[in-house]
């Protein structure tokens, strides 16, 4: 179940009441002091009793997970609520899944699509990309009040932009290597939703990005907060990740990043688009809107990788990232390396 809306949050309890009636509340400091109080009174109205709240994730990290399943087992909750960015859903998710129990999604900010998805991605303690898990259920509810987003800095829908971008592309180049390869066809729907979504942020995103500038929550916002949270995370779920998410993974493993998931991921469709050799003007076109909407084009924009660590950064993209996988032919390093060069100097 997804619901969206101004002070959706108030429907909370209602939309988890078939799930029980004991919740474990999982979420970062921030987010919980935004967002408790409203979340205790909209169960408290469903007859639905908090078994506790952990307040302290910082990164989804197995330590957190584990220190998190066994305070679980001591309160047996029905679901676990997570509340916050992806860090905290992920490691709600992944809490929910080894207690045996559904979990449910409230973000109060827009920076990826962890919300709805079924993986959850795992950190070391430096906040380097250990691995991605898929876990066998979806959240059983995704609740995003986009009052409580709008209201979020705005720096995090432009990351969330930045991960949905890539959708159509890394569909497309998913489907076109299923094609090739005789895998399973992602539906015309997942393809349709990963279209929607890019035309969604086209029309919206500099819109939302001007209005939360001027303090003010239009309907771009909103428009860009579904693109995101919902359609993106449907498409991406039913099609595949493939070239910007093995470099997003292979530039985090090789350190020394200092830019978020979305906006590596822009990042690395630039890369893409341009490595698939499509029109030299869409190339620019989503490098400019990049630019208008505040996500980097440039790698010196995410990180300081000297030529050594870039090509093993390239190197594991295209040769041990699993999502490689979902280009048509194997990615060739050295032709992402010209690409990235080309990039830098100004496409
Ligand atoms: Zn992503």
């Amino acid at each position: 179940m997804y619901v969206q809306g101004r002070g959706a949050i108030a429907l909370l309890g209602d939309s988890v009441r078939r799930l029980g009636r004991r919740a474990f509340v999982i979420g970062g400091r921030t987010a919980l002091s935004i967002a408790e109080e409203r979340i205790r009174e909209s169960l408290d109205a469903s007859g639905i009793e908090v078994a506790a709240v952990a307040d302290e994730v910082k990164d989804c990290t197995y330590a957190t997970i584990n220190m998190l399943v066994e305070r679980g087992n001591d309160i047996e909750p029905d679901f676990v609520i997570g509340v916050g960015g992806g860090r905290a859903i992920d490691t709600a998710k992944a809490v929910a899944w080894k207690l045996g129990v559904p979990a449910v999604s409230v973000g109060t900010q827009c920076a990826t699509n962890a919300d709805g998805s079924a993986e959850f991605v795992v950190y070391t303690d430096d906040h380097e990309f250990l691995e991605s898990v898929i876990l066998p259920n979806n959240p059983s509810v995704v609740l995003v009040d986009t009052e409580i987003i709008a209201a979020a800095p705005l720096k995090y829908l432009v990351q969330g932009m930045g991960d949905a971008l890539t959708t159509k592309f890394e569909a497309e180049s998913h489907a076109e290597a299923m094609r090739r390869k005789g895998g399973q066809m992602p539906t015309n729907t997942a393809i349709a939703l990963a279209n929607a979504t890019f035309d969604s942020l086209m029309r919206h995103g500099l819109d939302a990005v001007e209005a939360l500038k001027r303090g003010e929550h239009t309907d771009a916002v909103d428009e860009v907060i579904e693109a995101v949270k919902l359609s993106s995370t449907v498409a991406f779920e039913n099609t595949g990740c493939a070239l910007a998410h093995a470099l997003h993974n292979g530039l985090t493993k090789t350190g020394d990043v200092k830019a978020e998931h979305g906006e590596i991921v822009a990042y690395g469709t630039i890369v893409q688009v341009a490595y698939e050799n499509r029109p030299e003007e869409d190339v620019r076109s989503i490098i400019a809107w990049c630019e208008r909407v505040g996500l980097p084009t440039k790698l010196g924009d995410i990180c300081q990788h000297d030529r050594e660590a870039l090509v093993k950064a390239v190197e594991y993209a295209c040769s041990v990232d699993p999502n490689a996988d979902s280009m048509p032919d194997k990615p060739d390093a050295a032709k992402v390396l010209q690409i990235i060069d080309r990039i830098e100097a100004g496409f």
